[in-house]
């Protein structure tokens, strides 16, 4: 089975309709773990593939967020980018450069005593500071 046909089962077996832009898309978020915005997706894809349009890039996201298959993140609260890291993780963001890079999180204790009434939609953990390549520059 081709890399390409694995990610078409890999869709069908999420209830998605492979097609070979969802491939494509799929394929660089899996590539490009790197927490792409949407607009950086379309600039890389669009060189592959001039007919993909910047609504189909946000269309099939959506696509891909209501089934599971990658989680959004809003670091900045400037843009939302893409993880194709679905496990539980944390991220660091590097003020400088900006990169944003995946920390394991080997167990998150929360005391939630108080929020019984609440609802929890999700758990993020973002941590802000200076890469090391950044702080070499210094
Ligand atoms: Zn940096
Ligand atoms: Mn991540």
């Amino acid at each position: 089975m081709s890399q390409y046909e694995k990610y078409g089962e890999y869709l069908k077996n999420n209830g998605i309709r492979a097609s070979s832009q969802r491939i494509l898309i799929l394929k660089y978020l899996n590539e490009n773990n790197n927490h792409p915005t949407a607009g950086k997706i379309y600039d890389e894809l669009s060189g592959k593939l001039p007919t993909i349009s910047k609504a189909t890039v946000y269309n099939n996201l959506k696509l891909f967020l209501e089934n599971g298959l990658i989680k959004e993140i809003n670091i900045d609260n400037t843009e939302t980018r893409y993880d194709f890291n679905t496990e539980m993780h944390g991220h660091f963001r590097c003020k400088n450069c900006g990169k944003i890079f995946d920390i394991k999180i080997e167990e998150l204790k929360l005391d939630t005593s108080d929020f019984s009434d609440f609802q929890f939609d999700s758990t993020d953990v973002f941590i802000n500071g200076i890469c090391p390549d950044c702080l070499n520059k210094n």
